[in-house]
């Protein structure tokens, strides 16, 4: 590229830029957001889809602070289980250099989220995240379960893991594209890291850590709570 075309471009993309910042909407669409958020920011994403398995809008919540405590209960799990949940658990913040950092507790009453192992049998999901938050879409705590009839290859826990912490980080709902982490596809056993849709999806859900809003302020609202069911594995 000469240097006349690179200033060009430049330019252009300078431009585009400026465009962004100068079109405020209300929000990324399907959450209970206070704040006006620039959602070019983040384009794209299905912060404003519905969830192909409720059929329910998509909603946003965010936890107030990182690191989130996270306890993993050792019954029915193998060292090998285990460390695959803690690979999956890490995709986020590898993904947004923000948002999923954590850390282990061995008191599950001090958890943030808590994680279980359980055979649930053929219910057709292999995992579920149930979470409570208050009436600013701020999290209180979330409980994901995994369905060991689903995952008996230690393979299928890291993206299984990675999946229902992107519920338990705040994304409620489902993706339509099964290319996407958080789409309710047995796809999600193939990949290894978040798509750019999850990614943006999830900032959607704490723009204020990515300098376009501050967060909303602390509710003291009535907490609410949903759970959240998730595909099977494609070892059935
Ligand atoms: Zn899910």
């Amino acid at each position: 590229m000469r240097e006349s075309q690179f200033n060009a471009f430049a330019r252009t993309a300078f431009a585009f830029a400026l465009l962004a910042l100068a079109i405020p909407l209300a929000g990324c669409g399907g959450g209970a957001m206070s704040v006006p958020i620039t959602r070019d920011a983040f384009i794209p994403n299905f912060a404003s889809e519905t969830d192909p398995q409720t059929s329910l809008p998509n909603k946003l919540y965010h936890w107030r602070q990182f690191p989130v405590r996270v306890y993993i209960s050792p019954t029915n799990s193998t060292p090998a289980m285990l460390s695959g949940v803690l690979v999956g658990l890490d995709w986020w913040e590898r993904a947004t250099d923000k948002v999923g950092s954590f850390v282990q507790v061995s008191d599950p009453a001090s958890a943030d989220i808590a994680i279980a192992f359980r055979d649930e049998g053929a219910n057709g999901f292999s995992g579920r995240t149930a979470y409570s938050y208050d009436s600013g879409s701020a999290l209180v705590n979330a409980r994901i379960s995994f369905n060991l009839n689903y995952l008996g290859d230690p393979s299928t826990i890291g993206p299984a893991a990675a999946h229902e912490m992107g519920h338990a980080l705040g994304i409620g709902g489902h993706s339509n594209d099964h290319a996407d982490l958080m789409s309710f596809s047995p796809g999600i056993f193939l990949l290894t890291s978040p798509s750019l849709r999850d990614v943006n999806t999830i900032k959607c859900g704490y723009a204020g850590l990515f300098g376009r809003a501050a967060l909303a302020p602390a509710s003291s609202g009535p907490i609410k709570s949903a759970t959240i069911r998730c595909p099977s594995s494609i070892h059935p």
